[in-house]
């Protein structure tokens, strides 16, 4: 009825109708890339997100006035939840009847072990969890656009298929490896570690944004030796200089593994998730089925 009178509205004042198309908005990149599996074929509905696509984790993010602007025209805001947008009470103050649907209600949350947040917010790289996301937005989805219920419920199937197929390549992927242990470099990757059984040993830094103390690095390097040599893991969205010095002092492997927070070119693929995840199994069998020869 809000959308109908505004149309009204619109067409007499000479407003184009598309300033009140239905509107999505979703808080960061990987709530808005499995977001976009749902609105398969709705190209009526606008997508976009709130933060910047590159930003990555939204870890001390500061709301700016243009994202609290995205949000005026929203008729759902798509969150990660668990801890994950920590400006939840000034979008709540500022926008009290915008529907919110929480994306990970119901998953079976871990500890964090930054002072950042209770719990470990990187819930979506899990492939059965970023799953259980799509089903609670689907169900917030249509609710809010009930004449599309049935092509949403058709491409939430489809998800399912595709992630479930996923998690079973991964699980086989993943199930005779020569060691099981990694470090990471933010705390992002416990639940696939909890999902595919293997240990994150430790963390580089426990907060992304902020540089490592001398300290912490010649803990991290005692710790590498004693757990004898785990690779270490970078990420493409943070600098990755701590795991190269602890790589040059100890010898330890170096590689990358992809959180899955920004786009790259080819993100535009409704399965770039997929592809992401495949790219981090082909990293983790190498990096994992690897016997150290290299010490010092
Ligand atoms: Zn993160």
């Amino acid at each position: 009825m809000k959308k109908l009178l505004a149309l009204i509205l619109a067409a007499l004042l000479g407003i184009p109708a598309c300033a009140f198309a239905d509107t999505v908005v979703a808080s960061f990149f990987p709530v808005r890339l499995l977001a976009e599996k749902l609105l398969r074929g709705c190209d009526d509905i606008v997508l976009t997100s709130l933060s910047d696509p590159q930003t990555g984790c939204l870890h001390d993010y500061t709301l700016t006035s243009g994202d609290l602007r995205k949000l005026t025209d929203a008729d759902l805001f798509l969150i990660n939840g668990a801890g994950m947008e920590s400006f939840l009470e000034m979008v709540f103050d500022a926008f009290p009847s915008l529907p919110v649907a929480d994306a990970s209600e119901g998953i079976d949350l871990l500890p964090s072990e930054s002072g950042e947040t209770p719990m470990n917010a990187h819930v979506w790289l899990d492939p059965l969890q970023a799953l259980q996301m799509c089903r609670n937005m689907a169900e917030s989805l249509k609710a809010v656009f009930p004449d599309r219920a049935a092509v949403i419920e058709d491409n939430l199937a489809l998800t399912a298929e595709e992630l479930t197929s996923l998690d079973a390549e991964l699980r086989e992927g993943l199930s005779s490896l020569a060691r099981r242990d990694i470090i990471t470099f933010h705390e992002a990757f416990p639940y696939f570690a909890r999902r595919y059984d293997l240990t994150v040993d430790a963390v580089i830094a426990l907060e992304p944004d902020e540089a490592l103390s001398a300290g912490t690095l010649a803990a991290l390097m005692k710790q590498v030796v004693q757990l004898d040599y785990p690779p270490l893991f970078t990420e493409p969205q943070y600098p990755s200089l701590a795991a190269q010095v602890i790589h040059q002092e100890t010898g330890a492997p170096v590689y990358e593994l992809d959180p899955c927070v920004t786009p790259s070119e080819d993100s535009a693929d409704i399965h770039y998730y997929e592809e992401i995840m495949r790219k981090n199994l082909a990293v983790l069998q190498e990096a994992l089925g690897y016997t150290a020869t290299e010490r010092h």
